[in-house]
């Protein structure tokens, strides 16, 4: 089984998880630039953070035969820190870098007049960018703030073939599906979604345009929740054909539109007789 996971925030986890996540089979991850816990208090943190998601954690990454890309933005809830708020004028920089393969996460934490304008401006600036965009679902109140994303992502102008919203479950899943943006789960240990309620949506509503992420971060949480899904998707009676279109070829798909997805060098060694690594353009 070959997994892509494309929302997983490596910064925040240790060697042991990049071994076992290489023995499960992960060989490429997104890693999507976020909230730290501890807030920020300058646009310089940013910029730091930034550069080890373009420098050191891809090499890191490398060192255990993982491919490893992120995402930029200025993340919903500390776009309500007018502190933070000038690392807008940053992100054009980083939205022009090789290793930046979407804008995000962006969206809504609490839905505030703040987050609207900070959401709005990072989607022009895909547009110019010519980049693919991640928008984070909030988990309180998930149903209006998924509409209200959708409307936001409507209002842009930008593709909705280009837009993955994240983070969803049932209650948000047909409206997404819907709009005709991409559809991303993240699975976790104890809340939002697990590996049957997923494999009971992939039933529901089939593979395509579906992404499943682990979403693991500094909290509470697995970076083998895509192994999971798989497993229980082939106990399920889906072919491995399937799992391998929701775990490596949907988001390599949606990855790929930013045209910067490099996965030539990952170690070919590491797949199933057969098995090759697409490249991602
Ligand atoms: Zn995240």
């Amino acid at each position: 089984m070959r997994i892509f996971d494309p929302h997983i925030h490596m910064t925040s986890r240790t060697t042991d998880d990049y071994e076992r996540m290489y023995e499960a089979g992960v060989r490429a991850v997104v890693e999507p630039s976020f909230w730290l816990g501890q807030p920020r208090t300058s646009p310089d943190t940013f910029a730091d953070y930034f550069d080890s998601l373009l420098g050191w954690e891809p090499y890191r990454a490398a060192q255990f035969g993982i491919r490893h890309h992120c995402t930029i933005a200025l993340n919903p809830k500390e776009a309500n820190d007018p502190r933070c708020r000038p690392v807008l004028d940053l992100l054009p920089r980083y939205l022009a870098k090789d290793g930046v393969v979407a804008v995000g996460e962006v969206g809504y934490d609490s839905m505030t007049p703040e987050e609207d304008e900070v959401f709005a401006a990072q989607l022009a600036m895909a547009i110019v960018a010519g980049l693919p965009v991640m928008v984070h679902t909030p988990h309180r109140d998930k149903a209006a703030g998924t509409r209200r994303s959708l409307d936001v992502v409507r209002a842009s102008g930008l593709e909705p073939g280009r837009v993955l919203i994240d983070h969803l479950n049932e209650t948000t899943v047909a409206m997404v599906r819907e709009s005709g943006c991409w559809t991303g789960f993240s699975v976790y240990p104890d809340t939002k979604m697990d590996e049957d309620r997923m494999v009971m949506i992939l039933k529901e509503h089939g593979t395509e345009r579906v992404l499943v992420n682990s979403a693991a971060d500094w909290g509470r949480s697995d970076p083998l929740k895509t192994r999971r899904v798989g497993a229980a998707m082939l106990a399920a009676g889906f072919t491995e054909d399937e799992v391998d279109t929701v775990l490596w070829r949907n988001p390599v798909a949606f990855y790929a539109q930013s045209g910067r997805l490099d996965l030539d060098d990952a170690p070919a060694a590491a797949f199933h007789a057969g098995n090759t690594i697409e490249r991602g353009g």
